[in-house]
């Protein structure tokens, strides 16, 4: 069934592509598109105008590998009677498919899926099956709480798709805030990509892209700035882009994505963490939208070396690699951090301490207690 996707796939690019909107203040669609060109990595278009965003790009970009996503999961929960938005008419779910994303078409796309609240099971279920026969370039999207991966949730959570066993999935989780940083969660994504292995997650970002791809996923679609990456449910109010700040830059020695103006503080009085490929210093950027745009890039390209780093690992060693590194990164920020007060990336903390063969737990700064 997923042939159509699959005899896509370029054996060079590592199993990580990226999400990337028009609203941004970064160009960060624009950035990640050129990018993509590039390395052959998938870039998903996730916007309201994503279906005309992508036909643009790829008239000009005739190589990308390009998936539109509208997002109606942004907009409104998916009930047992409308679990998917803009197919109620005449022509049903195939008169959609056909025509937005026709077989053969350039860009692939996703179920026009509403958003999944955790604790509804006949939506999740109806969606479920109204997708269950799918053209080989459409993926079925799962958009839903990021609360269902949790303890209490999740076995309904598991029954629901072990229905459907063999199917590959499009998860996005989402929460008003950081949906997958908790202790349950990850262990909850976990359990889901082992039994659905071949599945897919994105709007994450990198650390969690990496324990993804290690437990299981076929791809993972990291987010191009913030919003990208925490994927807010509808509903859900979240800051305003504030212009005169910097972009989150993802550090791989610390597996951070602070502001460089954080990172000018950490190093004040060491090194400057430097990027070959960028060739600069990491920690010195002005809040205008060149230097956003650098930093975009940066992300894209030190995300992509740090999954080829853990792909070049046998599959069964991933999942020690990471927790290698992750101690490693944990190591570097506690050289960094003699006053005790520099907060340790809230998903590196969880993944630290969920993985300690000691069951010891952390400080906010990362001092094991
Ligand atoms: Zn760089």
């Amino acid at each position: 069934m997923d042939d159509g996707l699959m005899s896509q796939v370029s054996v060079a690019a590592p199993p990580v592509g990226f999400v990337a909107s028009e609203k941004s203040l970064c160009n960060e669609l624009e950035v990640s598109a050129e990018h993509c060109d590039r390395t052959g990595q998938i870039l998903v278009v996730s916007d309201d105008r994503a279906l005309p965003l992508a036909l643009d790009l790829v008239q000009r970009m005739p190589r990308l590998r390009l998936r539109a996503d509208p997002g109606a999961w942004r907009h409104g929960d998916a009930t047992p009677d409308h679990p998917l938005a803009d197919v109620d008419n005449l022509f049903g779910i195939a008169g959609w498919y056909e025509q937005h994303f026709p077989v053969g078409g350039p860009v692939d796309g996703y179920t026009p899926s509403k958003f999944l609240r955790a604790t509804d099971r006949p939506a999740r279920q109806a969606l479920l099956e109204q997708t269950a026969d799918l053209p080989p370039n459409i993926i079925t999207r799962i958009a839903i709480e990021a609360t269902v991966l949790e303890a209490v949730r999740r076995d309904d959570f598991l029954d629901d798709l072990a229905a459907h066993q063999g199917r590959k999935f499009s998860f996005i989780f989402a929460d008003k805030k950081d949906p997958i940083a908790e202790y349950q969660r990850i262990e909850g994504l976990r359990q889901v990509l082992g039994e659905h292995p071949g599945s897919e997650v994105d709007h994450v970002d990198p650390l969690i892209a990496a324990d993804a791809l290690a437990s299981g996923a076929s791809w993972a679609g990291v987010g191009a700035s913030s919003a990208r990456r925490m994927p807010r449910r509808p509903g859900d109010k979240g800051g305003p882009n504030s212009a005169g700040y910097l972009p989150g830059l993802f550090l791989e020695e610390l597996l951070e994505l602070r502001s460089p103006m954080i990172y000018a503080d950490w190093y004040a009085n060491s090194r400057s963490p430097y990027c070959a490929t960028c060739v600069r210093p990491l920690d010195v950027f002005e809040p205008t939208t060149t230097d956003k745009a650098v930093i975009i890039g940066h992300n894209l390209h030190q995300t992509t070396a740090h999954i080829a780093s853990l792909v070049a690992q046998a599959p069964e060693a991933r999942a020690a690699w990471l927790r290698e590194v992750r101690l490693e990164a944990h190591a570097r920020h506690m050289q960094l951090n003699p006053l005790g007060d520099m907060v340790l990336n809230r998903g590196l903390h969880r993944f630290l301490e969920l993985d300690d063969p000691q069951m010891r737990s952390m400080s906010r700064a990362g001092a094991w207690k």
